[in-house]
């Protein structure tokens, strides 16, 4: 599936680069009987898409719809709901304890706290589990709603949102894992996903096969 609109003069370039590569920019103003300047911007246009790569002193040469960029163009409109993964939830109730055990369970690195009626109320990643640890006291005694980063300031992504602006959120904030919300009408959120790193990471291989 591609999303690029070529316009007819850009189609017609591709055909003639496609039929006579290498061929130079003159050449193919030459064939469509145009000026040089008049192309440039259609040149500028199909090599940033990546449809033809243009060679310095050689001339154009034709990639096609399915080079690797394509695959960008098909990452680019990816949505989180395209991608996201099952999230590990916690209730603020449990203890610093549970959730570490849960943690290992379920090989997570990070847990979304939910309050008494199911709605995010905060986020607890493993170096805030390391801290409470070493503070010493008896974590089977201690409310994970303690020790957690609580909503305000939690960062969230929706299932709607573009990969791109939510792998900008988790650079920017400096965290490992999104919790992907949906708001409920009373203005708290239902966790329905979680967008992270090693999600990223697992895309970005997968883009390469
Ligand atoms: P760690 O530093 O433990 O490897 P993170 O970088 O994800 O993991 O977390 C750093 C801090 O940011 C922790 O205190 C954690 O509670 C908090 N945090 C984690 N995820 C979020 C989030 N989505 N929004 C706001 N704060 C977060």
């Amino acid at each position: 599936m591609s999303i690029i609109q070529l316009t007819k003069r850009q189609e017609e370039i591709s055909r003639i680069v496609q039929e006579n590569q290498p061929i130079t920019g003159e050449k193919i103003a030459d064939l469509l009987h145009v000026t040089r300047a008049a192309l440039r911007s259609d040149l500028v246009v199909l090599t940033m898409l990546g449809l033809l790569d243009a060679k310095p002193k050689v001339g154009y040469f034709y990639i096609g719809l399915e080079n690797q960029r394509n695959e960008y163009y098909h990452f680019k409109d990816m949505r989180v709901s395209d991608i996201m993964g099952i999230p590990l939830t916690s209730h603020q109730g449990e203890s610093v304890y549970e959730v570490i055990v849960k943690i290992f369970m379920e090989d997570a690195g990070c847990a979304f706290i939910l309050d008494d009626d199911g709605f995010l109320c905060g986020v607890v990643s493993r170096k805030d589990l390391l801290k409470a640890s070493i503070g010493g006291g008896d974590l089977s005694k201690i409310p994970i709603g303690m020790i957690m980063t609580r909503v305000p300031n939690i960062a969230t992504v929706l299932e709607s949102d573009v990969v791109f602006e939510a792998t900008e959120k988790l650079v920017q904030r400096q965290v490992d894992s999104l919790p992907v919300i949906r708001l409920a009408e009373n203005g708290k959120a239902r966790v329905v996903g979680k967008f992270s790193k090693t999600i990223i990471t697992k895309l970005f291989l997968e883009l390469k096969e």
